[in-house]
């Protein structure tokens, strides 16, 4: 199979690679995973080689002399060799540590410099991923080098310097995790040649470069003194990582002064303490605790495997870097109608798609829309994750490279940090400046078609193709400012946060309080580990927890689909009541914010819903209204709101206004029309979880409904002169949640899509209008009832303009 891979042109490498992975990489079917940088996957082939091995021997625990621990030993030492082989590197001069990951391989490096008494001097690039740079914690003096300029002067350290004899550490990334940017390999020769700073060494993170490009420490003078590897970024299974050492730098460890299981060949407790260390290798001194043994079995399998489906190193190095370059120059020559660039690239001037030698198969960017904004990478999340695109966004633990890139000043980053990150991170542009970046990164079993289909999708929500006006202005409503042309459909609460509404009867009517309609997220689920309460977007199947009120009784019921188990709970909060042993307070977190809620303590509570979503959790209810922020009650990702002034719809101006959620059929249906165009299957209203759905008269003639009316609406008074006033905040704010069938748990690409496409407006897809009692109707008390008859009062500012 190598031999043949090899004499393949690239075209039918790729369409090799396209049929082989079909079946050995079935978890790629529907998906574009362009997150190899943060781990690769595994075949099919090596998860098959891997149980046979398991299944055809005994292996015991390395540490005995029985014929299972031997042979788990021979095992270990062999897999350890070959993989030392990978890298050509001599075991006359290496020697190789398994570690849990390249992180602790680092840190072994840094351990042993920490001991050294004089302390040592660390360099480290600009470009290193975090593991790297927290080693300067340890150090006497450290430096990031900004530059290969500054990376020179290091590395030509000149003698005579008083601090000549210094020890020294320099660090750097082979490829940068952020841009795939490859280093100069040969910084490692120079700092040994140079002769003015013998006491000078070299850490190189392989991490990122190993998983698509050939290592090779045949040439002893010019590798690396420490290496740290990631195995998974390479193989994609087993999680394990190594540290290769030239066995030149081995005294280094010498200080080490831990010992634990295998590192130790005798330990005196008690009156005398004394212990000896092992001798031996180094691997066999620094490797403390028991081998991660069936982890070093499935290595073997690994590095067979690789080399079956892939060819050579060599092979997947040219394939990816040439994938790559299709995908840096599609994205630069996205254009939107009126001639501006869709995508800004982070590309290091040195580096150059196309050539293997300074550019691995990792592209950087972030999108602009046809105006210049910056489109919000949380945006892009939401629609990649509709379309079961696999991508990260972000810091990517590069602090220095997004430092670099974005030109964001530490005291941006700092103020960027303090203005934090919560419950999904809507405000990723801060003072008009991105905080991070968009990842995409390539492997082994990437191909030809995952790079089309990535550029297909961006063209398709992110490139303005023709230079129309806004998708939908206000249509200013009609001449006058106040009509009734709706009325209320339906009136729905969510008893419980994240699962099922409960529809309220028609012609009742239901109490309106300031923080919302009655019973509306009285109750969530909450994890019973974290005590963080579970919401739709991670668990589809809440949607199929369907609780009811029912007063009669006074209790909460919940049913479950498939099951005619039902549990119940007091409607009552009165203490006298049923709070005995019935709740525990705890600490829990509503989207990131910290509340006191009450969990119930009964088993059949928590066995009910622990069944129902296959998770272990309980029910918990929420505190008293008046202590709690309205803002918890709606999933914090509705009400992020920049707090920027648009016209069009008006955004909500503070995060904790939110009690109810509105939305119009008219609008449903206009956007289901859409939706229909295309093929697609309709949205039913239960998707977007409002509170009050609004209706215009059904006898309206087709094309004689105001979609959209309620972007320019101001107020509403429901229910007639005396009914009740209710002010509107702001356009609700959507992801892919409104994705999830209500009915069936299961995840659809509608209405997202076409939201996205007709309803984003600045980076922000809206569909319902946040609704509140009137400031002046606040503390009174009203209620409103299907049917009621609606009166709104449309904005002066949208006469604007
Ligand atoms: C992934 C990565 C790391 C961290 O590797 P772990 O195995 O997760 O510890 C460090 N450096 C680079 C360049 C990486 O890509």
């Amino acid at each position: 199979m190598a031999g043949a891979v090899s004499s393949m042109t690239p075209e039918a490498y790729n369409s090799y690679i396209e049929h082989m992975r079909r079946e050995q990489y079935l978890m790629l079917k529907d998906a574009i995973y362009l997150d190899h940088a943060g781990t690769t996957l595994y075949s099919k082939r090596l998860m098959e080689s891997f149980q046979a091995e398991m299944m055809s021997s005994l292996f015991g625990n390395p540490h005995s002399a029985s014929p299972s621990s031997l042979r788990s030993t021979q095992m270990v030492e062999d897999v350890r060799l070959e993989l030392l082989r990978y890298f050509h590197a001599d075991p006359e001069h290496f020697d190789l540590v398994f570690t849990a990951n390249a992180t602790a391989a680092i840190k072994l490096v840094m351990e042993a410099f920490r001991e050294q008494k004089e302390g040592f001097s660390y360099g480290y690039h600009v470009d290193s991923h975090t593991s790297i740079v927290g080693v300067r914690e340890s150090a006497k003096a450290h430096q990031c080098l900004e530059s290969d300029e500054e990376v020179g002067r290091w590395v030509g350290h000149h003698a005579g310097a008083s601090d000549e004899d210094e020890l020294r550490l320099f660090a750097y990334p082979a490829q940068s995790n952020m841009n795939g940017r490859r280093l100069p390999l040969d910084w490692c020769r120079r700092i040994r040649e140079n002769l003015s700073s013998r006491r000078s060494y070299s850490l190189l993170d392989a991490a990122a470069y190993a998983s698509t490009s050939p290592l090779d420490f045949s040439h002893v003078e010019a590798a690396p003194d420490f290496t740290a590897l990631s195995l998974y970024k390479i193989f994609g299974f087993p999680d394990l990582g190594a540290l290769i050492v030239r066995k030149d730098a081995a005294p280094l460890f010498q200080g080490r002064r831990y010992f634990g299981g295998g590192t130790v060949d005798m330990v005196v407790c008690m009156k005398e303490q004394w212990h000896a260390k092992k001798g031996g290798s180094l691997h066999e001194q620094l490797e403390d605790g028991s081998l991660p043994i069936h982890s070093i079995i499935a290595l073997k399998s690994a590095l067979q495997t690789h080399k079956e489906l892939f060819g050579s190193l060599d092979r997947i190095s040219s394939h990816t870097a040439r994938l790559a370059k299709e995908l840096h120059d599609g994205l630069r020559s996205l254009k939107h109608a009126n001639g501006r660039s869709a995508c800004t690239i982070y590309k290091h001037t040195r580096s150059e798609y196309g050539s293997a030698a300074t550019q691995g198969p990792i592209v950087a960017f972030n999108l602009c829309d046809s105006k210049g904004k910056w489109v919000s990478n949380t945006e892009v999340e939401k629609l990649a994750s509709v379309k079961n695109i696999h991508l990260r966004t972000g810091g990517v633990c590069n602090p220095g490279g997004i430092a670099q890139a974005l030109c964001l000043a530490p005291w941006e980053m700092l103020e960027n940090f303090s203005a934090g990150h919560r419950c999904g991170g809507e405000n990723d542009i801060l003072n008009g400046k991105p905080t991070g970046v968009i990842r995409v990164s390539l492997g082994a079993m990437s191909t030809q078609l995952d790079v089309t289909r990535f550029l297909d999708f961006v063209h398709e929500f992110f490139v303005d193709r023709l230079a129309l006006p806004q998708p939908m202005g206000p249509s200013g409503p009609a001449q006058m400012s106040a009509e009734q042309r709706f009325h209320v459909e339906s009136l729905t609460v969510y008893p419980i946060k994240s699962c099922a509404g409960w529809q309220i009867p028609h012609g009742t009517p239901w109490a309106i309080r300031d923080e919302g309609l009655a019973w509306d997220r009285e109750w969530c689920i909450v994890h019973q580990g974290t005590s963080k309460a579970l919401s739709q977007k991670q668990h589809p199947r809440m949607a199929l927890l369907r609780p009811s009120i029912d007063f009669k009784a006074g209790v909460l019921r919940m049913g479950a689909p498939g099951s005619a188990e039902q549990v119940t709970v007091p409607l009552s909060k009165d203490p006298n009541y049923f709070e005995t042993t019935d709740f525990a307070q705890r600490n829990a977190t509503v989207c990131g914010e910290p509340i006191k809620a009450r969990l119930y303590t009964s088993d059949t509570v928590a066995e009910f819903f622990t069944k129902a979503l296959g998770v272990p959790c309980t029910l918990a209810r929420f505190p008293a209204a008046s202590s709690q922020s309205p803002s918890i009650r709606h999933s914090k990702a509705h009400l992020q709101q920049a707090r920027q002034r648009s016209n069009v719809p008006r955004p909500i101006l503070l995060s904790n206004e939110s009690p109810i959620l509105t939305i119009s059929r008219s609008s449903l249906n206009r956007l289901n029309e859409q939706i229909k165009a295309k093929g697609g299957k309709a949205a039913h209203p239960s998707v977007f979880r409002a509170n009050i759905v609004l209706a215009e008269s059904p006898f309206l003639p087709p094309g004689h409904e105001q979609p959209w009316a309620e972007d320019a609406w101001q107020s509403m008074r429901v229910g007639g002169e005396d009914g009740p006033v209710l002010e509107f905040l702001g356009g609700c704010r959507r992801c892919q949640m409104v994705c999830i069938d209500q009915v069936s748990g299961e995840k659809n690409q509608e209405p997202f899509v076409t939201l996205a496409k007709t309803r984003r407006f600045e980076g922000r897809v809206l569909f319902g209008v946040h609704t509140a009692l009137a400031a002046e109707q606040r503390g009174v008390g009203a209620t409103i009832t299907a049917g009621d008859v609606v009166e709104t009062v449309a904005r002066a500012d949208t006469f604007e303009a």
